[in-house]
């Protein structure tokens, strides 16, 4: 199965604007300039981890120093595949292309050797082409020295920057780049890149799993051909990489099990609430993932209730959870016995549910004196000034909920 390992993270590494999921924008504006002659000397793309932009940045020094099968083709948006530069560049062995990671090499003596490369003629391309990633890592100096080059560059010299925080960049070395934001692929073209991946491998992958990857990997296709390259190491026999060989290599647990979970949660059913979660960790669930998934499915509840499709729940409740949701999260990533914290955060949260909501005492009392004590403890006494709170945590939240407001709750 190594063999499969190294055949997805190389085999579909895209190598064509074509190939570029999602891209639509990108491929349409580098393919106008490419076909129409007009190569600015800069190029910058700018987006999240693992969207692409190295990969991008590849395609297009391909496409700027492909010679064509003939070896006479000019610069091209649809490289030959066959020339000795697409060759090269497909072996990462290309003399022209340069690739430098700007965190490693910061300074300007970095830099200088970069400039001083640049009055090189090519060898093998047509252009020198300068791919430096993390460019926002550049010391001022380096950011100085390379201007000076932008400004004035040599006409054999292309420079392809690529980062992940562009308010970094200098405006003087933005103004003489072509910009190009990459957006985080959408979920489905991940889905069905990937089904369609596991078709030309003759895998066998289920769509829920597909779409647990796609939902792992927020956006980057190269974090969901990872998660299905290791599925499919742990699939060897049946080649069929079903959802649970997803999940446990995630540790995560199925959202049945998750909104289970959350019910006893709600319902305050503590001891079904231990025993759930105890069964998910001991199939492979990691008691951090599933104490997000928990908070995660909390989250869905709140908006569910917000539009008014979760009657059965008080919404100061829900809110009141959220925070100790939020106060346990540190004591999650801290501590040495993740079970233990999980396992107390749900009695604790079983336990508040089991309080009476803060809507129901108004009801029953309107007129209880103020005690704002009491609401911390789990709102035995409703008043003014807790409602006020309640209000206040929602405001807060709403921010996340267009479309609603406090006084829906009025
Ligand atoms: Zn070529």
């Amino acid at each position: 199965m190594l063999d499969h390992y190294l055949v997805l993270s190389r085999k579909y590494r895209p190598k064509s604007l074509e190939d570029l999921i999602g891209e639509d924008v990108l491929a349409k504006s580098l393919r106008s300039c490419l076909d129409t002659r007009k190569v600015p000397h800069a190029f910058l793309f700018y987006g999240i981890r693992g969207v692409g932009k190295t990969t991008t940045a590849r395609i297009l020094s391909r496409c700027l120093n492909c010679l064509g099968s003939d070896g006479k083709t000019n610069v091209t948006s649809s490289p030959c595949g066959v020339c000795r530069s697409c060759i090269a560049l497909d072996k990462d062995q290309h003399m022209d292309v340069m690739e430098v990671d700007a965190a490693s090499r910061t300074g300007v003596d970095d830099i200088r050797e970069i400039i001083e490369a640049t009055q090189y003629a090519p060898i093998l391309g047509r252009y020198k082409i300068f791919i430096i990633d993390e460019v926002h890592m550049l010391s001022k100096s380096a950011f100085n020295a390379l201007l000076k080059t932008l400004e004035e560059p040599p006409g054999q010299a292309k420079f392809i920057f690529a980062t992940t925080e562009v308010q970094k960049i200098p405006e003087t070395i933005m103004s003489r780049c072509m910009t190009f934001q990459l957006k985080s692929v959408s979920f489905c073209a991940i889905s069905e890149y990937l089904v369609e991946i596991a078709k030309r491998e003759h895998l066998i992958l289920d769509k829920d799993a597909a779409d647990a990857i796609a939902d792992e990997s927020e956006g980057s296709v190269r974090d969901a051909l990872s998660i299905l390259e290791q599925a499919v190491m742990l699939s060897t026999e049946s080649k069929n990489v079903t959802l649970d060989t997803v999940l446990s290599i995630l540790g995560k647990a199925r959202a049945s099990d998750i909104n289970s979970l959350l019910e006893y949660v709600l319902t305050a059913q503590t001891k079904k609430a231990l025993a759930k979660a105890d069964s998910m960790m001991q199939n492979g669930a990691d008691p951090f993932v599933l104490y997000k998934s928990l908070q995660g499915a909390l989250y869905k509840k709140i908006v569910d209730q917000v539009n008014g499709q979760c009657a059965e729940c008080s919404l100061s409740n829900l809110l009141y959870l959220w925070q100790i949701f939020l106060k346990q999260t540190e004591n999650m990533r801290e501590t040495s016995y993740p079970e233990y914290v999980l396992n107390a955060a749900i009695v604790v949260l079983a336990h508040t549910s089991s309080f009476p909501n803060i809507e129901e005492l108004m009801i029953k009392n309107p007129k209880t004196p103020e005690s704002d004590d009491n609401f911390d403890k789990g709102g035995l006494n409703a008043s003014t000034t807790q409602v006020n709170k309640s209000k206040q945590l929602i405001d807060d939240l709403l921010t996340k909920f267009p479309g609603a407001s406090a006084t829906d709750i009025e």
